[in-house]
């Protein structure tokens, strides 16, 4: 089916905790909201709350779509399979999505569904950056995630005259570091699975493998370690208090020394990242904050960036700690710094209505 440019699309986001739904007509957001909760019930009352009747297409993301799915793609008996079948690399992830189109499917009937894919973005990685040092019969390798929002921030830094070597910091609960250059991926922090690469709420993100081995010999169940590496580390883990920045934040002027630790571990990691991705780029025009951390905490984008003078690296104080909600630049040095806020239901919508023009 063809479709007009001016459908009325559902957008559906299903985090681990949360559901965020949007409606869009165009560039243009008719109705928004957040569910609390991801169950067939939250299904519903976004679609209730989005006015079910007019909704002309739905646009789902999706956290995983391997090495076949690798760009937006119209939901048939063959996709849903696929997805369904990724929740094996995914599992914490692609249950919840293959839910969310049943869900639809029931309540909406025969809407066509787009799914986009966290994925996709990453798809152009460089052999050297996708691939583990294992043997190759494995069958693991890295695809990296956070894309719908690397794939938006990136347009806008394009759309604002960046320049073509680009560090992307998406900074929320799950966390994530990607070099573009000249509009795509060449490399991220995440692998084959959103566990990888930076020190996360509940995440460790990087860890020595024999961890892992340790753990396991001295007694603890796959579901342990799962539990422990994913819900009890990272932020939480090393501040035993929170995992969220704000509380973090809060707790370091009151004087928490492990909170201030973690904050420090987070930083020093991401700064890390860069300055590796620096390498990869052969030095970088931008770097760019996104996400509720990366958005709203002028104190943690100042903890990285003062890591990073030798790259040319300099805040301006007074705009990194002016509280505006729009795109800025907050660099007075050489190499720009950019705050970008992410708008992920939006690129979802584009990239549905791409799809289905097609
Ligand atoms: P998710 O990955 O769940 O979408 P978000 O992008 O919403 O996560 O980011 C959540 C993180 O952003 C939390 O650590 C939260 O503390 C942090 N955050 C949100 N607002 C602020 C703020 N004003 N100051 C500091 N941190 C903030």
């Amino acid at each position: 089916m063809a479709i007009r440019s001016s459908v009325n699309i559902l957008v559906l986001n299903p985090g681990s905790s949360t559901l965020k739904f949007a409606v869009y007509r165009g560039d243009v957001r008719l109705a928004d909201g957040t569910i609390e909760h991801v169950s067939s019930d939250a299904t519903a009352e976004a679609i209730r709350k989005a006015d079910g009747a007019s909704i002309e297409a739905v646009g789902i993301r999706v956290v995983h779509g391997g090495s076949k799915l690798v760009k937006p793609a119209r939901v048939d008996g063959a996709v849903f399979e696929e997805i369904r079948r990724l929740a094996e690399i995914a599992p914490l992830h692609n249950p919840i999505a293959v839910q969310v189109i049943e869900d639809v499917r029931r309540l909406l009937g025969d809407v066509p569904i787009v799914a986009v894919f966290d994925t996709a973005f990453h798809q152009t990685l460089p052999a050297v950056a996708s691939t583990y040092a294992v043997p190759a019969d494995l069958g693991v390798r890295r695809y990296g995630f956070h894309g719908v929002s690397y794939s938006y921030v990136s347009k806008r830094l394009h759309d604002l005259g960046a320049g073509s070597r680009l560090i992307i910091c998406h900074l929320g609960n799950g966390a994530s570091v990607c070099a573009v250059h000249d509009g795509i991926s060449v490399d991220t922090s995440m692998g084959l699975t959103p566990m990888e690469g930076l020190v996360m709420g509940t995440r460790a993100g990087d860890l020595d493998p024999g961890v892992i081995l340790y753990l396991l010999r001295g007694g603890r169940t796959e579901e342990q370690l799962d539990e422990l590496l994913n819900r009890r580390s990272g932020l939480l883990g090393v501040s035993g208090r929170s995992g969220d920045v704000r509380e973090l934040e809060k707790a370091v002027r009151e004087g928490d020394p492990r909170a201030e630790l973690a904050l420090e571990i987070f930083a020093y990691r991401a700064a890390k990242y860069i300055g590796a991705y620096a390498a990869v780029l052969g030095g970088v025009d931008a770097i760019c904050f996104t996400a509720g951390i990366g958005e709203h905490s002028a104190p943690m984008r100042r903890r990285i960036c003062e890591r990073l003078g030798f790259l040319g690296v300099e805040i301006d104080e007074a705009l990194n700690d002016a509280a505006p909600k729009d795109e800025r630049r907050i660099s007075s040095g050489p190499t720009a710094v950019w705050v970008v806020p992410t708008n992920e239901e939006l690129e979802i919508a584009r990239l549905t209505r791409n799809e289905l023009a097609r």
